[in-house]
């Protein structure tokens, strides 16, 4: 029996141990750090065996195909030993893939894939079809093809699952767009990042199809070098501007990012097709999603929004350019490599306040320091939202872009998003 050892316990390593166990494989999985309950029992009832807190080395390098968790990077000695010991290293996205025939859509970016993805899956449950929604979002990939039977699936891939792609191939790939981020997995090597993105169109063919950025330097400048097999479909960044085929009125979808997000969510419609009254239905049920722009709550005239997804420059470049009021801003948190300079034009414009929220935050301070903007630091997400209310005046926004990753003070931006609710709605109002 060919032996799967799969390498962290989360979402993605327990849906491909199911999967593995399905088809036949004998499955070891191996997770150094915890594994949470659920998972566990869920291994247990199928019978897979598991360790945590530890790597049994001898074990897994007795694989015949090991699986790893995308947060694993390729770096760790124990993935070179395993390369060097000539047993294939691949993700769960690519296991997956080769046990189903169902069509698949394939999201990657640095911003936007969350937010394309979960609409691109309405509109197309708004026409009834069996779509499964899944890579970065929800249930893993592997485990919807352990169990159940979708005709066509929704994926949300990032750059770390590209980059344990061999033959996965998305019928309808989009590229939503290339800015710096999670630099530090790249070698701080832009190339290497937009090349690791490009992976979703690696294995495509003439009849296959990739919507992408029409305006994005990143992609322009690689599409000027490289040969890309699938028909293109080129989305402009202001083509919602001239679509007048959509009612964009009735529509919840907002801020300019969100339209082109939207435009290229409609593009994969219509290549699967969708009539045009179907996606203007979907598109006027779409409801936004927690923690990207999301408007908590005004009090005393202050609006307080949750943008805690905003992870790097470009998204919260996007926040602060939909921001039409004086706004108090909440960064900071771990530093991925950032560059702060592409805001420097915004924040001058319209930002009175920063509130740091971070336990270090020099590079923030060095970024905006000579600008006569008060700056101060805080640790938590109460003493943030308490100091943001001192500074802000009634027709103001208290605005939670970080701009940083979410693990020096947070378990993730889940859990800073919902602080910082929680620290909004707790706001006695003064009567
Ligand atoms: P991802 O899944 O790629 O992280 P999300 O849809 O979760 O993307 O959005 C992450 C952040 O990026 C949010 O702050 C959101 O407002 C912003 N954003 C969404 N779409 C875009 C876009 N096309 N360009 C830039 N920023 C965007």
């Amino acid at each position: 029996m060919k032996k799967i050892c799969i390498l962290g316990g989360g979402e993605s390593g327990v849906g491909a141990a199911i999967l593995a166990q399905e088809k036949g494989f004998e499955v070891f999985l191996s997770d150094k750090g915890t594994i949470k309950d659920n998972y566990k029992e869920e291994l247990e009832k199928h019978q897979i065996e598991y360790e945590e807190g530890q790597h049994d080395i001898e074990r897994i390098l007795s694989a015949d195909e090991v699986i790893k968790s995308p947060g694993i990077p390729d770096k760790v000695s124990l993935i070179q030993k395993l390369r060097n010991n000539g047993i294939s290293v691949i993700g769960e996205i690519e296991f997956a893939h080769r046990y189903t025939d169902a069509k698949i859509i394939a999201i990657t970016g640095s911003n936007g894939k969350t937010t394309t993805t979960s609409l691109i899956y309405h509109l197309l449950k708004t026409a009834n079809l069996n779509v499964g929604l899944g890579g970065n979002i929800g249930f893993s990939f592997a485990r919807q093809v352990a169990q159940e039977d979708f005709d066509l699936y929704v994926l949300e891939v990032s750059s770390f699952q590209l980059d344990s792609i061999q033959n996965f191939k998305p019928d309808i790939a989009i590229l939503l767009n290339i800015t710096p981020d999670h630099l530090d997995r790249y070698d701080y090597k832009m190339e290497n990042y937009i090349a690791s993105k490009f992976r979703i169109t690696k294995n495509q063919e003439k009849e296959d199809s990739f919507i992408y950025n029409q305006e994005d330097d990143n992609i322009k400048k690689f599409l000027s070098e490289k040969d890309i097999n699938a028909k293109h479909y080129k989305i402009e960044t202001t083509q919602y501007i001239k679509d007048h085929s959509f009612n964009w009125e009735k529509c919840s979808i907002k801020g300019k990012h969100n339209r082109f997000n939207a435009e290229c969510a409609i593009q994969a419609a219509k290549i699967i097709g969708l009539d045009k009254d179907v996606i203007q239905k979907g598109l006027e049920t779409f409801e936004s999603i927690p923690h990207r722009l999301e408007k908590v709550a005004e009090i005393e005239g202050i609006e307080y929004i949750n943008d805690s997804k905003a992870t790097n420059v470009d998204a919260v470049f996007y926040a602060l350019d939909a921001m039409t009021k004086n706004t108090i801003w909440i960064v900071g948190g771990t530093d991925k490599g950032n560059d702060y300079s592409p805001l420097i034009p915004l924040v001058q414009e319209k930002v009175k306040a920063i509130v740091c929220l971070g336990l270090d935050n020099h590079k923030i301070l060095e970024a905006f320091d000579h600008f006569n903007i008060k700056i101060i630091e805080t640790k938590s997400a109460a003493a943030a939202v308490t100091q943001s209310s001192k500074l802000a005046e009634s027709g103001d926004v208290v605005l939670l872009s970080p701009a940083c990753a979410s693990f020096d003070l947070f378990k993730n931006y889940i859990d800073r998003g919902n602080q910082f609710k929680k620290a909004v709605n707790s706001i006695k109002p003064i009567i």
